[in-house]
């Protein structure tokens, strides 16, 4: 079965479920996953433009670029087809959360969600903020999107 909750983040929603007065053992009896999903505006292809990430936008995102490397991006100029704005589209972006054996520990023990979270990150998570970077990368979508659309 699935269901939907509004939450910030995966792990959130396995916290919130338990605000909601589930026991913690049920969680983690009959949870498999929790997957965070928003869309991305994606940039215009009639009328995309490569550039480069300003210092600035690098730090926020907390990129380590090797010195004098750049990291080229794409966006759009705005054209008839995207009647201006310089996107075309939307795509998906995830985060997905496997209730394994250490999430399920966790869960027990009571932690909270950026806990879970931070947990989950080093044992290989991609978070929505990873996810939207990739599509970045990939010239898919915009620092402006990503920064709209995700959180560290
Ligand atoms: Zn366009």
């Amino acid at each position: 079965m699935f269901s939907t909750l509004h939450t910030n983040d995966a792990a959130s929603s396995i916290t919130r479920l338990v605000d909601l007065g589930l026991e913690r053992y049920l969680v983690t009896s009959t949870l498999a996953g929790a997957m965070a999903q928003r869309l991305v505006r994606t940039v215009c292809p009639h009328c995309a433009e490569d550039h480069y990430l300003e210092p600035d936008q690098i730090k926020t995102l907390m990129l380590s670029v090797p010195p004098g490397k750049r990291v080229k991006v794409k966006s759009g100029s705005g054209c008839f087809e995207c009647r201006g704005t310089g996107y075309f589209g939307r795509t998906g972006i995830f985060e997905v959360l496997a209730i394994n054996d250490l999430v399920k520990q966790l869960i027990l023990e009571g932690a909270d969600a950026s806990k879970i979270k931070r947990e989950a990150v080093t044992h290989g998570m991609r978070t929505l903020r990873q996810s939207a970077l990739r599509k970045l990368a990939e010239g898919v979508t915009t620092y402006e999107e990503v920064m709209r659309a995700t959180s560290l």
